[in-house]
């Protein structure tokens, strides 16, 4: 059963265009998800879940020992403390930056990911962004040291990636083409891999995928609706790798050709001395 608290799931989301995808996956497990709309939950406890539906004022209960907490995350409450005033904030209280991801208020720091709101850019909050902001402050701190010119962050979505289960996700390549099911899964998977940051942690994390996928460690097995387990297959496994390894090369190598083309002969922009006038 999932309990939304809007008429619609993924409203807002950077996923909403897969909205029917994600609503068919539900729909298609071994037991269906049930779907309670524009409700409100106002309680959970050890055995029960309270919410309340959208026009009424009473509530309803579901028995239940299992509830997993979804419903988002809230800013970091050190946010607040800092002395940043409300002007250099966005209406969530994060603190906005410069494209060269300094604070409007101290240039001499850095900030990036979910805690930052690059002034004049309406980035996501999500790990493909904080990765990308990450890797700009890296260029940025070498080029402070070396007294050179600071780069504005240039980040994109490789479109978008979705998890619908064990084994099943979808790739939604630059929001042109959906590629569903294990080989969506593989793509996901071996996107997030490559983006880890040092070689190390990409070998340690790749070899781990690799061998839950080839020697399904999860020991898992696919219940179907007539409830009978799907065979585990090592050659499904392995077509889907070698599907997801090409779409993830293809899709990586593309978003690097367009970052070559749109940046050849891209300067710097901003000069710690512009910042400080
Ligand atoms: C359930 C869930 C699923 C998600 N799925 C996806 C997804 O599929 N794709 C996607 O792109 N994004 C996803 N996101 C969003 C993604 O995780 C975040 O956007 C991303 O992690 C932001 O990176 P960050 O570095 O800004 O913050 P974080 O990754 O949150 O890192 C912040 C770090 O700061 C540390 N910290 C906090 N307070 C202090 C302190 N006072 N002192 C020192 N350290 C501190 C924390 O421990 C943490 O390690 C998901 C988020 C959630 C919650």
């Amino acid at each position: 059963m999932l309990v939304n608290h809007g008429q619609e799931i993924l409203k807002g989301d950077v996923n909403s265009h897969l909205r029917d995808t994600a609503l068919k996956a539900l729909k298609d497990k071994a037991i269906p998800v049930e779907l309670v709309l524009g409700a409100k939950v106002t309680k959970v406890g050890r055995d029960r879940l309270e919410y309340q539906l959208e026009n009424e004022e009473s509530t309803k209960t579901i028995s239940t020992q299992t509830v997993v907490w979804t419903a988002g995350t809230a800013n970091n409450p050190l946010l607040k403390t800092l002395s940043i005033g409300d002007e250099n904030r966005d209406k969530h209280g994060l603190p906005m930056v410069t494209d060269t991801l300094q604070l409007l208020d101290f240039p001499e720091v850095f900030a990036a990911g979910d805690c930052a709101v690059v002034l004049d850019r309406s980035y996501p909050p999500g790990a493909q962004i904080a990765y990308q902001e990450g890797k700009t402050i890296a260029k940025n701190l070498m080029a402070l040291s070396q007294n050179k010119e600071l780069h504005p962050v240039n980040a994109s979505m490789r479109g978008t990636l979705m998890k619908l289960g064990i084994r099943n996700g979808v790739a939604n390549i630059f929001d042109k083409v959906k590629v569903k099911g294990r080989a969506g899964d593989s793509i996901r998977s071996l996107t997030y891999l490559e983006m880890l940051p040092t070689p190390i942690h990409n070998f340690n994390a790749t070899t781990e995928w690799l061998s839950d996928e080839i020697f399904h460690h999860h020991h898992y097995h696919q219940p179907t609706k007539s409830g009978q387990p799907k065979p585990n297959n090592r050659l499904a496994g392995l077509a889907s790798i070698a599907a997801g390894a090409i779409a993830a090369v293809a899709l990586v190598g593309g978003l690097t050709a367009v970052w070559h083309t749109t940046h050849s002969g891209n300067q710097p922009q901003t000069t710690q001395k512009q910042l400080k006038k």
